[in-house]
This record gives C-alpha cells, structure tokens and sequence, in this order.
C-alpha cells in the first residue's frame, strides 16, 4: 500500500497558507454539481456538513441518533483548547503546536498540528459569531482555564458544557443548511457498509433503524465523522452507542486504519463500583485546576476516613513526581502514577482503586461559592452519581477509557487511502500522536469540520479527476446491489443463530480482556492473549448469540450485535497494533520498555512512525504498512513533566 501524506512544501509555519494559496478552485455554479456524504453529526460531522453546504455542495448527512444534536460531542465538559493568548502568559500558535505534538510524544505529522495550532483562533471567533456562550472574565474578554500538559491556560469553556454549547452552535448552522435544502438529514440511519468501486469510494449502504430498510446513497464524496472506538473496552466514558462499525467497515472495504493501539485512559473519573455497570462517568480534566491527588503514604491508612490523615502522612503523588506539571500532568502520565500509587496497595475505595481528588485547598483559598461557580454542576453530578459530597470529603477518581487516537489513516488532506473517502474528528487519526491533550479533541473536531475540509475536498473536486455529470454512479450499479445484500445477509445471520447470551454479555467480556490485557498497561503475553481470546470469543459470538425480533423494525438488539461482531474484529486489530509497537509511547505503555523511574521509554529509531493496517480478509493476519514520520522544526525529548 502507498502512504502518500501529501505534506506541502515550504517552511511549517507556512504550508497551510502556501496550500491554501495554491489550490485549485471549484467555480460557485459548478459546487452545485458535486454531491458529498456525511456521516456523523458530531462536532466535525455537524460543521463539515454545513460549511460544505454553505459552500454550495449538495450534501446529505447521517447519524444513528433521532437528533443530530444528540451526537456524543455534546457530553463534553471543560473546554477548548486556542492559542488566543488573551492571559497574556505567553501562548502562541507555536507553544501551541508545540505542547500538542510533545504531548502526543512525537508520534503525530508536524505540519497536520502546526495547522490545527493555526486554525484554533479561527474556531473562537467562529463560535462566538454563532453565539456560544463562552464563559467571560471580570475584563469582558473570554475567559481561560488550564488542562493537561500546557503551563499556559489556553482552554475556553462554557462551564462544564462546552460541548453541549459548541455542537449547539454547530447544530444551528447545520439546520439553517438542512431549512434551506442544502442539507438532506437522515437521523436514525446507520451506515453499515462502504461501496468502493475501482479503488474510488462511490457511497454508502444504511439501514434505516425505526423501519429496518436497508438501502444505498451514491455521492461524489464521502466524509465519515463517526467518532472514536473507546467502546471496544465496553467500560468508558464514551455514550453507549459510539462504536467503531463506520471506520471498519470502511477498513474491511480497503481503507488502512492507523495506530489502533493509541487509546487514552483519562485519569479522572468515577472508579468502577461493581459489575452491574454499563458505563464510567468523567470528572472532567478541569477540575485539576484546583484539586489535588493524594493517597496515603502508609497502605495502612487506606480504610481510613481521609480526614483523619494528616497532611504530613499524605501523597500528593503528581505534585512530588511531576513538580513542574503538578496537578496538570498530561492524562496518560496522571493515569499511570494513579495505577502505580494503587498497584502499591495505596489506593482508597472499594478495592482498592481510586485516588483522592481534594479541593479543600482551593475551598480555603477562595471560599466554596467560587468553588461552585467554576464546577457546581461537576459536583452535583459526582454527589447524584457516588452519594457523597465533594466539597466536605475529597472526590475518589480512577483512570478509565476515554478516548481514542487512532483512527483511519488520512493524508493532509484529510482524505484516506481511498479515493474520495474523507475522515475527519476522533475518527481519523492525524493530529495527537500517542496521546491527546485535555481540550484538543473539539478544537480538531471544529478545525477538521469548519476549516479543512471546505478547502481540501473542494481542491479534490477541481482536480478534474472525475465529471459529476458522467462518471457519477447510481445505487443502481451491481457493487451497490452486492454491499446491500451482504449487509442483509449479516442482519439475517445474527438473528438465525439463536443462541443463549446477549451482544451485552459478549461486549462484557470482550471489553475486559482487553482492559486486562492491553488497557493501561501492557506487555508482548498480553496482548498476543488478548489476540487469543478474542478469537476464541469472536467464533462463541457466531455460534452463541441471542438477538431477538425481527430485521424489518426497530430493533436495538440487532443494532447491537452488529456493533458487538465488529468490536470483536476490532478488538485483535488493536492488540495486533499494540503487540508490534515494541516500545513505549504516550497512552501505549509497553512494560517492557520503560525507564527505571517508571517512565516511557519510546523508540524513535524503530518506531517512529505511523501503523497503518490494511485488511486481507476474514481471520487472516492483516499487513502493517508504515508512514515514516519526519521532525524538521521540534527535535523529538525524552518527554519530560518534572
Ligand atoms: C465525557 C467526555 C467528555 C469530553 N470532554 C472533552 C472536552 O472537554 N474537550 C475536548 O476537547 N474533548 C472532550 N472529549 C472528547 C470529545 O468529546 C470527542 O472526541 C469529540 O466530541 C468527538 O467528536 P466527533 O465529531 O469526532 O464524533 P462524535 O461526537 O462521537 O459524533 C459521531 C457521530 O457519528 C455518528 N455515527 C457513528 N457511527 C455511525 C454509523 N455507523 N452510521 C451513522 N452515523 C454514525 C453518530 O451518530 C454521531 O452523530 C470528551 C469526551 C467524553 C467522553
């Protein structure tokens, strides 16, 4: 397979502009020929969609949930990230980029995060225009917080629901496009199939899920923003139905799916309580700001009430190890210092995992009212979900699955090594390495959505490379007849087995082989086990799953199961990916390879460059291909946070 990056020439900080400068244009009569596919109303979905309508194309957007503005962006909580500067602590668009690849520990394309540095000011100001109520300062400016892994407070918030906030916005534009018929919506219609004719991507195969009709839609393009793949763990704070069927079903039809291995454990949220759980809840990263993570010194005093340790018999861990970072250490360095603190016998709560999260400090500093204007309704949501209350009695917080960087493979463009298949969010794979920093996943999600995509699909469709008015293929060609009765014929099959356990029940499972085998830590026995297992779990799915109802209907079970049978593919892909990657980088952290003091020990001579796996087939070993990746402006540390 051939990687081509298609990174501009000239120096970094003026390739974006150099691209822009130099594209090719489609003329505004002619955008109303070309006709383009989005799935996913998510941040990237939902501002792709309306600034390619806005633009003049004809598009057509799907999601599985009833409203596009029920995508899973919306349950994100403290902020984005922009180098606005407005504290005047010395942010730039440079520190920016900077912090980003070294926080993803040098495993990203430089010029992909110069470019998202660049744009992050253009979302702000995109994002007030539409009204999103940013959170303002005493000045009238608007307001910045830390996160994770910057010494500058960068991030903008809306409370704890930026999210919510910015896909509002995006929701609007997205709606005055689908008022003005610019925007055909499909909600409640999941994509389960690519049709790729010839190596060039033609459209897509849904099923409508209130009615169960399976049918095709053919466009000139096909942008999938269909979110991130945490759920193969089954246990994360992702919303229940994101899922990876999109992206690998894409992959099984030739698309390579890069660096699977890279998923981030947050570290701060509510730690598992029992088995009875089908989701984690995140505190969000902002709350590190102010509170502290301690644990006691001596296990001995792990039972006991916390405000019976005195502050000489405490731990502030990531304060004695991380002194420069403290309390804002990245998230993978943060989840590991938690693991060790608790794998030392030192965690508190119910068995022994968890850490305390102490905001007495910032209480006594500033009075809990201002406490509770900054993080009221984190707090309520901690008290309504554990019973207790966080300002009397320290937060427990555990690391769990939150997000995931890798994704499908795409070029600069934003296209992957399909032709005319575009990706673009937590989807893709392209800006954060082996590990993301708090409050850059909406910042990518707008910036790939709001202003990428309008520039490189449109420099894709004036390449002339293909006439919309000839060479367009209609669902009535013989691929898209083929992909439909393959879909049908897997929907049929799930339900003619039968058997006696749910999708749930093998989502369970396959969830916790690999959070014990390739979560946290990982090691080469345990993820060929994990590879093992899977397999052996994968062929009981096939044999032993229970759907009931009926395909013609709403059926949630059915739409499940489908989901369920492709994590379990998805699951040996990712230990695959984490079994080859023989050092330690990021959210990948490989025991065998680290240094003596517990850190990461990556291998830039070996590894440093992109896995992008390409599919062979059912049950045979995929080929690794790999993208080098090359450092022309940051020289790859040893990445450091003392
Ligand atoms: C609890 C939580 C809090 C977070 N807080 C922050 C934060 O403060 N700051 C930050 O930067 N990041 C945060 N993140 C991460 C961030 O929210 C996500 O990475 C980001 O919102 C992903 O956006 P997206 O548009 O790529 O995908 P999503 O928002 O996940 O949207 C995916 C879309 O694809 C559609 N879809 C998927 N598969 C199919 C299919 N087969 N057919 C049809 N449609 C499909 C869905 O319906 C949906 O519309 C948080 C994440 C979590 C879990």
């Amino acid at each position: 397979m051939k990687l081509d990056s298609k990174i501009p020439g000239g120096p970094l900080a003026e390739k974006w502009t150099g691209y822009k400068k130099n594209q090719k244009l489609v003329n505004p009569a002619n955008k109303r020929k070309y006709s383009v596919i989005v799935v996913g109303t998510g941040l990237a979905g939902a501002a792709a969609s309306a600034t390619l309508a806005e633009l003049g194309y004809h598009v057509s957007t799907f999601c599985f949930q009833d409203s596009p503005r029920r995508a899973h962006s919306i349950a994100a909580q403290g902020g984005i990230n922009a180098a606005k500067n407005y504290p005047n602590d010395g942010d730039s668009v440079y520190r920016l980029f900077y912090d980003t690849l070294k926080g993803g520990d040098f495993r990203a394309r430089e010029a992909n995060v110069h470019r998202l540095a660049e744009v992050s000011v253009n979302i702000i100001d995109q994002c007030v225009a539409q009204g999103v109520p940013f959170a303002r300062e005493y000045g009238g400016l608007l307001d910045n917080r830390s996160f994770g892994g910057a010494q500058v407070s960068r991030t903008f918030y809306c409370r704890g629901q930026t999210g919510q906030q910015l896909l509002l916005g995006a929701y609007q534009a997205l709606s005055r496009q689908i008022g003005n018929g610019n925007v055909k919506m499909f909600p409640r219609t999941e994509m389960l199939d690519l049709v790729v004719v010839d190596g060039r991507t033609r459209g897509i195969v849904v099923r409508d899920l209130a009615t169960g009709k399976i049918q095709s839609y053919a466009a000139d393009a096909v942008v999938l923003a269909t979110g991130g793949y945490s759920n193969v763990y089954f246990l994360s704070t992702n919303a229940i139905g994101c899922n990876v069927s999109a992206t690998y079903r894409a992959h099984r039809r030739g698309a390579a799916f890069a660096n699977p291995c890279y998923t981030q454990i947050h570290p701060t949220c509510i730690p598992v309580t029992g088995d009875h759980q089908s989701k984690l809840t995140l505190m969000s990263e902002s709350l590190r700001n102010d509170g502290r993570v301690w644990v006691p010194k001596n296990p001995a005093d792990c039972g006991k009430h916390p405000s019976q340790i005195p502050e000489a018999d405490r731990d502030y861990v990531l304060e004695r190890l991380y002194p420069s970072f403290g309390n804002l250490a990245p998230r993978d360095v943060s989840s590991r210092a938690a693991k060790r603190v608790c794998d030392d016998g030192r965690g508190v709560g119910p068995g022994g995992r968890g850490v305390y999260l102490d905001f007495a400090a910032a209480i006594a500093r500033m009075g809990q009212p201002k406490v509770a204007e900054k993080y009221g309704n984190l707090f309520d949501m901690y008290q309504r979900i554990t019973g207790e209350n966080g300002y009397e009695r320290p937060m427990r917080i555990y690391p769990a699955l939150h997000y995931t960087m890798g994704g499908l493979w795409v070029d600069y463009e934003l296209m992957s090594n399909l032709d005319g298949l575009f990706v673009l969010g937590e989807a893709n794979f392209s800006d954060h390495g082996a590990n993301r920093l708090g409050a850059s996943a909406l910042m990518q999600g707008l910036a790939d959505g709001y202003f990428v995509i309008p520039y490189t699909l449109t420099n894709y469709f004036a390449a002339g490379k293909y006439n919309p008015d000839k060479d367009r293929l209609t669902t009535d060609h013989a691929e898209f007849k083929r992909c439909e009765a393959e879909v049908l014929g897997q929907v049929k099959k799930l339900l003619a087995i039968k058997g006696k356990k749910t999708a749930v029940e093998f989502h369970r499972e396959g969830g916790k082989i690999l959070w014990e085998n390739v979560g946290m830590a990982r090691t080469k026995e345990s993820c060929e086990l994990a590879m093992a297992k899977i397999r052996e779990l994968r062929a009981e799915f096939w044999t032993s799953v229970n759907v009931p109802g009926t395909h013609e209907d709403l059926n949630v079970a059915l739409e499940r199961a489908g989901r369920v049978a492709d994590f379990l593919e998805f699951g040996e892909l990712l230990a695959r990916d984490a079994l080859t990657r023989e050092e330690s980088c990021g959210g990948h952290f490989r025991e065998e390879y680290q240094y003596p003091d517990g850190e990461a020990r990556r291998d830039d001579e070996k590894f440093a460059h992109a896995a992008a796996w390409e599919y062979q087939g059912p049950d045979k070993a995929p080929i690794r291909n790999e993208e080098p990746l090359t450092f022309d402006v940051v020289k790859p540390s040893v990445r450091s946070y003392k």
